[in-house]
């Protein structure tokens, strides 16, 4: 537990006196933001699949799938490939991923040969011939194996697909700068990957402390440098704001050596303190955790700092230096988005390895049973590890073009919904009319008989304006992280 005493005492200002200074600081304009987000401040998905993970059935076996790759209809153009590395080192108090933590470094050899079966039975489904733009290494930590692994893993997936060498492919990996050394920075650029994101957080040593993520400055400059020198050609920094013993004055410096580092990404994550649903959040005292005034006053700075330094705001959370392919491509009207977040190309289908892991085809998703001992079993009996998936309505369909323009194009074109899915917006969704013109009343949005536009504030609460088209969300909108 964070003790509360090293809590309060933090620039010798309690945080009740703390967040009411920051309550006293807020502008007239500053105050209309507050009640709107306290307005809007409830559970809401992120969006990077419609409809969402949770509404997975339990109901298809392996044969089902198997079924459903040989039978489907033949796919052409480029694919995509994720891979999920679930082990950690450490616990990260604040993390709600699904992940395993442990010392023994011996899982990730099993993990492997597992991992090897699951490719070896997919990807007959999945031609040569077609490309893969995109790879993504996410967890847990990919970096968690060590380099051998990752030189095991990468061969694997390089003679069962055809990997590329373009200058636009996207292949990234994350990495917990913690377990990377520059040696494994040349490895990885040696595999291919050509785009890396880091999860920083947070440089205040003191919240470090209190989140259990203790990782210095220096050893990030130093793997910077070497991210630059072998020549990758992003760099994404993750940060969270809201976490224990934030303050707007830790976060300004966090924001000063960040906006020094001029990374090339930057993706801002509101952290929402669960802890009934997530147990190592129970290991942050919630007197520790800023208040919502100071929430939204770092919000603010997070934004005003990144817009002031040259990034573009890209949809929900996202930055990027306006030279990235992510702001060329909001310019262009052509973003993305995917499982893993914003993207400059979408490809016709996501084959997905590893536990928990989503494939993602036009019409369905699956996703790998979440536990490592069932995944293990039945690739051992040599069935694909099926946990849930989804096939989706012609209404789901519908549904995902729109939250999915939205959250890319910051509109949406009515006359486009009628071309790619053949519906007339104004009388097919006349009940979300009425939330829409309420959000127009609050300047959310702009409303007419042809479009809706989100406005600079509309922006900040997009997740909202997404909702507004989800129809399972009242249902179960707490299984979400908050919307701010
Ligand atoms: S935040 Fe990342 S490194 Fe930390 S426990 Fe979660 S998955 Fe592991």
């Amino acid at each position: 537990m964070i003790n509360p005493k090293r809590a309060s005492s933090k620039k010798d200002c309690s945080i009740e006196e703390h967040s009411q200074i920051k309550n006293d600081r807020l502008s007239d304009e500053e105050a209309v933001i507050r009640e709107l987000i306290k307005k809007y401040d409830i559970p809401s998905p992120r969006y990077t699949s419609y409809p969402t993970a949770d509404r997975f059935i339990d109901s298809e076996s392996s044969d089902d799938y198997l079924h459903y790759l040989r039978q489907r209809r033949t796919v052409i153009g480029p694919l995509s490939i994720y891979v999920h590395i679930p082990f950690c080192d450490n616990i990260c108090y604040y993390c709600a991923c699904n992940k395993i933590v442990t010392r023994d470094k011996t899982v990730s050899t099993r993990y492997l040969d597992s991992m090897e079966k699951e490719i070896a039975l997919k990807s007959p489904f999945f031609s040569g011939s077609r490309v893969v733009k995109q790879l993504h290494l996410g967890g847990g930590t990919p970096t968690f194996l060590n380099r051998a692994e990752l030189l095991r893993l990468m061969h694997s997936i390089a003679v069962n697909f055809h990997l590329v060498d373009d200058e636009d492919r996207e292949y990234a990996i994350e990495v917990d700068p913690r377990t990377v050394s520059v040696e494994t920075i040349s490895l990885l650029a040696g595999l291919g990957f050509n785009r890396i994101s880091m999860g920083i957080q947070d440089f205040d040593e003191a919240v470090q402390a209190a989140i259990n993520r203790k990782q210095s400055y220096e050893s990030i400059v130093d793997l910077v440098q070497a991210v630059r020198e072998f020549g990758f050609k992003s760099l994404n920094f993750d940060l969270i704001y809201g976490l224990p013993l934030q303050s707007v004055e830790s976060m300004t410096e966090t924001m000063d050596k960040v906006i020094a580092l001029s990374p090339d990404r930057i993706s801002v994550y509101n952290y929402a303190h669960l802890p009934d649903r997530f147990t190592s959040q129970r290991q942050i005292d919630r007197y520790s955790l800023p208040s919502a005034n100071v929430k939204l006053l770092m919000a603010k700075l997070i934004q005003q700092r990144l817009l002031d330094a040259g990034y573009c705001s890209i949809g929900m959370d996202h930055y990027a230096k306006p030279d990235d392919e992510l702001s060329q491509a909001l310019n262009e009207g052509s973003l993305q988005r995917n499982f893993q977040g914003y993207a400059t190309t979408l490809s016709t289908e996501t084959i997905a390895f590893g536990v928990s892991a989503i494939s993602s085809h036009s019409d369905s998703y699956r996703q790998n049973v979440r536990e490592l001992e069932r995944y293990q079993g039945l690739l051992d009996k040599g069935r694909l590890p099926i946990g849930r998936h989804l096939i989706l309505s012609k209404e789901d369909k519908l549904r995902r073009f729109i939250i999915t323009t939205l959250a890319c194009q910051l509109c949406l074109d009515f006359a486009m919904v009628k071309q790619q899915c053949d519906v007339d917006f104004m009388s097919h969704f006349q009940a979300e009319l009425t939330h829409l013109k309420s959000m127009e009343q609050e300047g959310l949005l702009i409303l007419s008989n042809t479009a809706i536009t989100l406005t600079t504030l509309g922006r900040q609460l997009i997740r909202n304006i997404c909702q507004v088209f989800d129809q399972y969300h009242s249902a179960e909108a707490s299984r979400h992280s908050q919307a701010i």
